[in-house]
């Protein structure tokens, strides 16, 4: 394999699919490394909002979830405790990971990117003005180095790649919730397709949606003790799920969990010699707005200006010019998704918000219009000042 590009990006997700697709249209060499192997299965409510649609047309992909066969979304379901918030939803779309991830990484390796699933990248030392990185295959061939002028780093939320000599760590907030997720393949008609479920207890939420192959995809976020008290993803999800007054899917229980680390996170610097963070791997809030693929997306659209004046020169200036980018893009959002999840931990505050919401649906209206509207920031922009 050739020993040398001018992009290395580290994981196929939503992230790093779709900024080595953008790298590769401008003519780069790019170089896509993923861990598993395609399509796959990730803990993720699926759901894209206007935001993450704003991000993939501006780079020519308006057309890609539909043409995915997503499912439209209009509708979201809110259930507290008996009651139900059924609130309008602009714009959104269900689509499963195995789908858009493939259909990603497939444009991008059209595009000329070259593809290396089933291994795992870690970054080595500056050589050159270069940077190296260490390929394991998980085949268990030879590992391999090779140059990258920069690296990509969108490996998610848990991602192990950076080299010691980096100094960049992650801050795992203290009160985080771990996040779980499962799919059932049922036939039950309880979880009609168009519309978003939303369990909310006071140990965690449940989010359940209709995929476009009619499975239905569960995807929560837990207390780390109200998980380990149940005894386990499954039954901290039928805890959450009847308590707030939805129905238990059938197979709740026979299904396969998957867990993840603790969800919410940041990095404190999101870039550091020859390689850029990106999507997760920056940083991630609870997903309870379900927009970590909004961010991740917008980061993925935004990195290839500053990956191309990578290859001419390396600077400080580079680096913090990426930190303000990604501020602007993800971090400045957030902070309402932190709000509500703060809120939501809070069963009286939560009370009032679901009768004031019953009260006045134009509240919790405004709420997800707010979180619909197209930053400007996500917006196409071919400059990396
Ligand atoms: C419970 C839950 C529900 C969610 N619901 C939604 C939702 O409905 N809508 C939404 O927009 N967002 C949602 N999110 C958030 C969303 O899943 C993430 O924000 C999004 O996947 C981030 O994309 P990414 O590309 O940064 O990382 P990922 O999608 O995690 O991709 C990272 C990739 O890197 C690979 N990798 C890791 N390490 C290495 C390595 N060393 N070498 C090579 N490859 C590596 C991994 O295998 C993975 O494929 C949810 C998250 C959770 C936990």
């Amino acid at each position: 394999m050739q020993n040398s590009w001018d992009v290395v990006v580290i994981g196929a997700g939503v992230a790093g699919g779709l900024a080595a697709l953008d790298c590769a249209r401008r003519g780069l060499s790019v170089l896509l490394v993923e861990k598993r192997s395609f399509p796959r299965w990730k803990v993720c409510g699926c759901c894209f909002n206007a935001n993450a649609q704003a991000a993939l047309s501006s780079v020519g992909l308006s057309d890609l979830i539909r043409d995915q066969g997503g499912v439209e979304l209009d509708q979201l379901r809110l259930g507290w405790n008996g009651s139900m918030l059924n609130l309008a939803l602009p714009g959104g779309w269900a689509l499963s990971r195995e789908r858009f991830d493939q259909a990603l990484v497939s444009a991008a390796e059209a595009a000329g990117a070259r593809l290396r699933f089933q291994t795992g990248a870690v970054l080595e030392e500056i050589c050159s003005g270069e940077r190296m990185v260490r390929l394991r295959p998980s085949d268990g061939a030879a590992v391999e180095r090779v140059r990258a002028r920069v690296v990509l780093v969108a490996a998610g939320l848990q991602h192990q790649v950076l080299a010691t000599i980096d100094a960049s760590s992650t801050r795992i907030a203290g009160s985080s919730r771990l996040g779980a997720g499962c799919l059932i393949d049922d036939d039950d008609d309880v979880y009609a397709s168009g519309a978003i479920h939303m369990a909310v207890a006071r140990h965690g939420y449940v989010g359940l949606v209709r995929r476009e192959d009619g499975a239905l995809n569960l995807a929560a976020a837990f207390d780390p003790a109200a998980l380990r008290s149940a005894g386990g993803a499954a039954r901290a999800a039928r805890a959450v799920i009847s308590e707030a007054g939805f129905a238990v899917p059938r197979a709740l229980e026979t299904s396969r969990w998957q867990l993840t680390s603790a969800l919410t996170r940041h990095a404190d610097a999101f870039a550091g010699q020859r390689f850029l963070l990106l999507g997760d791997a920056s940083g991630y809030v609870e997903p309870f707005t379900g927009e970590g693929m909004a961010w991740a997306l917008a980061a993925g659209a935004a990195v290839a200006p500053f990956a191309e004046e990578a290859q001419r020169r390396w600077s400080r200036d580079l680096e913090q010019r990426w930190h303000q980018r990604l501020k602007l893009l993800t971090v400045n959002r957030q902070r309402l998704c932190r709000l509500l999840s703060t809120l939501l931990r809070q069963p009286l505050a939560t009370d009032a918000m679901f009768r004031l919401g019953g009260y006045w649906p134009s509240l919790p209206q405004r709420v997800i219009s707010s979180l619909n509207q197209v930053s400007p920031h996500a917006l196409p922009s071919d400059s990396c000042r």
